[in-house]
């Protein structure tokens, strides 16, 4: 058959390993997974209280434009409806741009490490894909600019990026927004905006009055904890976002998902706790970090990625899978002997510190 040639070089997402399958195959009586950034403090409360009633109506389709839930967010932002696309998360909203401006003899320029649907539906789609090394886990600007030609569709700034879980100052993305030519899109994958621990940041809803080739992607799947409804978010230009609709899948969210992600969106206490939490024992790890000469890159996000231990990324992974820990191994990121590591709760974190240590130590004394 003739499928398009790229699929014999690409493999389908993996997503961390089940918890049930690792569970029975260690014979664990519980499982902690800290490998895909979820919220281990849960969702709203309003949120499940909710949801069993949003039980009806199921035989219907859900409204296709999603009206509620964007006028919700319009309201939130200050922008208007036909500045929102919604996806089935926000890597759904990854594939529609990738489908929107992406083309054989394109290119598409992005930091590596990033997140790793930039590249997966840039091919897809049969466009190069430009990827520049990042420095010290931070997006190399000036190399990204050098990279974008008269045949780039997107630049892809993640900020704060997954897995490094640095940010980009202001200033450095201001400056490489003011320089990028106006044919390019230039999307902020803002997944973790909510974690941020700094006011050095770009507010890009402001400043899509002057960018219209400037588009921002948030989710409800991290700070939100609602990964499982799928819903995702992207405010930009409403030519840009009028195309995107036009290769979007006319009911791509459900009507439990809209109506959640409404209810979501009311209760900023929930938010707040689970970031303070989050911030609190992060802080926590990166002292025993510290204390252990553990190398890490400075994060604003739920995860930190430690790198330059003392054996391979997969070991760490394997090891801690049979203590009842997923992590998430950095070696095929190409950052050497790296991990990362989703911050759990308090509890979670003490145990895996514990187990971490002992690891790496009887690493170091054989
Ligand atoms: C998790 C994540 C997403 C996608 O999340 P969805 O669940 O699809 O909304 C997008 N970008 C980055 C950088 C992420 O880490």
């Amino acid at each position: 058959m003739r499928a398009k040639q790229i699929l014999n070089e690409l493999t389908a997402y993996k997503p961390g390993k089940p918890m049930e399958e690792v569970r029975k195959e260690f014979g664990l009586d519980r499982i902690v997974k800290l490998a895909s950034n979820e919220n281990p403090y849960g969702f709203s409360a309003k949120v499940k209280e909710a949801l069993p009633t949003f039980a009806d109506e199921q035989e219907i389709y859900p409204d296709g434009y999603g009206t509620a839930l964007k006028e919700k967010l319009a309201k939130r932002f200050n922008v208007g409806l036909d500045q929102l696309v919604l996806g089935a998360g926000s890597d759904e909203i990854i594939m529609m741009l990738c489908r929107t401006f992406l083309a054989p003899g394109l290119n598409t320029v992005m930091a590596h490490p990033s997140f790793s649907q930039y590249p997966h539906h840039a091919l897809i789609e049969g466009a190069e894909v430009r990827a520049i090394e990042t420095k010290n886990g931070f997006h190399d600007l000036p190399a990204m600019l050098e990279a974008i030609d008269e045949k780039t569709g997107i630049v892809w700034l993640c900020t704060p990026n997954n897995p490094t879980g640095n940010h980009i100052a202001k200033a450095d993305f201001e400056n490489f927004l003011r320089q990028v030519p106006k044919e390019v899109l230039v999307v902020a994958d803002e997944a973790y905006v909510d974690f941020l621990e700094t006011d050095d940041y770009f507010d890009t809803l402001a400043a899509l009055s002057d960018y219209p080739n400037l588009i921002t992607l948030r989710t409800f799947s991290k700070a939100y904890g609602l990964a499982a409804l799928r819903v995702g978010y992207g405010i930009g230009h409403p030519e840009v976002i009028h195309k995107i609709n036009v290769v979007r899948s006319p009911f791509n969210n459900t009507t439990i998902a809209q109506k959640a992600a409404i209810v979501a969106l009311d209760d900023q206490e929930f938010i707040k706790d689970s970031i303070a939490k989050n911030n609190q024992v992060k802080h926590s790890f990166l002292a025993f970090c510290d204390a252990h000469q553990i190398k890490y890159y400075e994060s604003h996000t739920n995860f930190v990625l430690i790198y330059d231990l003392p054996v391979s990324g997969d070991a760490v992974f394997q090891h801690m899978l049979s203590k009842g820990f997923i992590i998430r191994s950095g070696d095929a990121l190409g950052i050497p002997n790296s991990v990362r590591i989703t911050i759990g709760n308090e509890q979670d974190m003490t145990e895996f510190t514990v187990l971490l240590d002992q690891f790496l130590t009887s690493v170091k004394e054989s």
